[in-house]
């Protein structure tokens, strides 16, 4: 399996699939894990070939730290993608190319759910997230394209993204996929000491917690709540909030009928990590 490092090159591979056939795509930044590798599965299922993109994007870091340490681990991934049935390129440009020689982001009105959690923490983030995944669609116009639910903002405004270009391929979101543990699976877990990652499951945990007491509290009382569990951890809590699920509009009351989901973004030591869980839709 070769890596495909230029726009020209993947376009030459993947004309055999433009006309009757179908391409599933998965973008990912890399040091894949069993998580990414359900999403490729899935599009290798759905597909007659899956591209599978690994660049870790310049444009969408706001920690130039966070992106220097960021895991970059291409042998390895090639080897694991390797073992998977199907046809699969690997696409792995330099960012030069990639952007065309202008590596910024473009700027993007995604609309409120955008203000939110992530937008609100990571000035720029979607920006670099909208910038990178346009160049890549349009580059590969697959017919379907795999996201993650475990980035459940990033999978709205790629949504969102799609609709404001008018692009045609189709936004699938995949369930979060979880450690024994219950740690949701992530790249970023592989920079954590064994301590760190034993830690780290106070961030499920908690979203358990407040799943299961979500009827019975108040919006206030399950802030509260997962407040003092982080409190409780050496896990330092970043954000934690109830967003109705369509808007991704935090709540601090419950109405009728909507559905919620929780989110979390807390620090393993200089690790940042993410997870949400969906609550339900309130009934009483
Ligand atoms: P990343 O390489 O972290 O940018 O992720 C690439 C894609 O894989 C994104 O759509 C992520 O949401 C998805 N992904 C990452 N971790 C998981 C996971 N634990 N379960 C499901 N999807 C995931």
């Amino acid at each position: 399996m070769k890596v495909i490092t230029t726009k020209e090159n993947l376009n030459q591979a993947l004309l055999p699939f433009r006309n009757q056939k179908s391409i599933g795509f998965v973008p990912t930044m890399g040091a894949l894990h069993e998580g990414h590798l359900v999403l490729v599965s899935r599009a290798l299922v759905e597909n007659d070939c899956a591209v599978v993109s690994i660049f870790v994007n310049p444009t969408q870091f706001d920690n130039e730290g966070d992106l220097k340490k960021y895991p970059r681990t291409l042998d390895k991934d090639v080897t694991l993608l390797k073992k998977l049935q199907g046809t699969v390129f690997i696409f792995s440009p330099e960012a030069e190319h990639l952007y065309n020689g202008n590596v910024i982001s473009k700027h993007y009105n995604f609309g409120s759910i955008a203000n939110e959690m992530e937008g609100k923490h990571r000035k720029g983030h979607f920006d670099g997230v909208g910038t990178v995944v346009s160049i890549l669609l349009k580059t590969i116009e697959p017919d379907r394209a795999y996201f993650g639910e475990k980035d459940f903002q990033q999978l709205q405004i790629v949504k969102k993204l799609v609709e404001i270009e008018n692009l045609h391929t189709k936004i699938i979101g995949c369930p979060i996929e979880r450690e024994t543990s219950g740690l949701a699976m992530s790249s970023r877990n592989k920079r954590l000491t064994n301590e760190q990652l034993a830690q780290a499951i106070i961030i499920n945990r908690t979203l358990l917690e407040i799943k299961a007491n979500f009827e019975s509290r108040s919006i206030p009382q399950l802030n509260q709540l997962a407040k003092q569990r982080f409190k409780e951890s050496e896990i330092e809590l970043e954000y934690f909030e109830i967003a109705d699920e369509k808007t991704l509009k935090t709540v601090k009351q419950k109405s009728k009928g909507k559905i919620y989901r929780a989110f979390i973004a807390a620090f393993a030591g200089e690790v940042r990590l993410i997870d949400n869980m969906r609550l339900g839709v309130f009934n009483s």
